[in-house]
């Protein structure tokens, strides 16, 4: 990783949002956007009190439309912000939002760079005590404008138990650490299945290696999400688990989480 640190550009704080929380990874097809989008109903069932919103600035991938059964454009403000849709109870902004479900975002990096400037700074979110950010896969140049563009309370780090899962997971730690965004844990996802039928605990990605990634990197494991197929279920049917199933084991593992960060 070669980050040139020629000094961090001026952060600026997103109007009316009191922290920021972002979820990263460093492989796709983790589970990032589901604990986003667990992490954020989790957050808010954890404490009515709290205002929640999800952005996902994951612009060539967006899940988010999907997972909290959202869709369509967002109306301007009158100081001609976009509006965040709201379901669940969570303000939620999306490249997805803006663009057609099924079109593919072919864009060079510069177009990107200005959509994600847009999601950052066009939204007018109101007042939010936490605004969790799905960030795409990796270390590249949305993950560093992120860091650089607003200050940052802590990332979360998904990562399967899977050694190449994890490997890229270390780069993504790294990558906060030089651009001074603490590091808040890693969340295991997938860390075990357990046939429905005769109750058997498999490791399918192999066990307990966030925990080893952990204590090399001196970091916390904030959770262990199991390999479960109402996770899977809940996500693609927009009924993310935490708001659909919050009395059950998966929901309480986010729950839990989420009282963490
Ligand atoms: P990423 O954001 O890292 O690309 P996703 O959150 O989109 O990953 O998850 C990838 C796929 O795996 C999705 O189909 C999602 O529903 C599923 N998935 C994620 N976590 C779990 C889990 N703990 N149990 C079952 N399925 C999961």
């Amino acid at each position: 990783t070669q980050i040139m640190s020629r000094g961090l550009p001026k952060q600026k704080p997103i109007e009316g949002v009191k922290q920021v929380i972002v979820v990263a990874s460093g492989k796709g097809g983790v589970g990032k956007s589901t604990t986003a989008v667990n992490l954020a109903l989790a957050l808010a069932a954890n404490d009515s009190s709290k205002a929640i919103g999800l952005l996902d600035v994951d612009v060539y991938g967006p899940s988010i439309p999907k997972m909290m059964n959202l869709k369509g454009n967002p109306e301007l403000s009158q100081s001609n912000l976009m509006r965040p849709l709201l379901n669940y109870g969570i303000a939620c902004m999306s490249m997805g939002f803006l663009v057609e479900e099924t079109a593919p975002v072919v864009w060079r990096g510069l177009m990107v760079m200005s959509a994600v400037e847009k999601l950052l700074r066009q939204v007018d979110w109101g007042q939010l005590d936490y605004l969790v950010v799905d960030m795409p896969p990796g270390t590249g140049d949305v993950q560093l404008s992120v860091s650089q563009n607003i200050p940052i309370s802590g990332a979360v780090i998904v990562s399967t138990p899977q050694d190449i899962a994890l490997m890229d997971a270390h780069k993504g730690a790294e990558m906060f650490r030089k651009v001074h965004v603490p590091v808040l844990g890693l969340v295991q996802n997938m860390s075990v299945f357990q046939c429905p039928k005769c109750k058997h605990k498999t490791h399918i990605f192999g066990a307990d290696g966030a925990r080893r990634l952990a204590r090399t990197l001196d970091l916390d494991v904030l959770g262990d999400i199991p390999l479960h197929l109402d996770i899977r279920e809940a996500s693609d049917t927009g009924q993310p688990i935490v708001f659909s199933q919050p009395g059950s084991d998966e929901a309480k593992a986010y729950l839990r989480i989420a009282a963490e960060v």
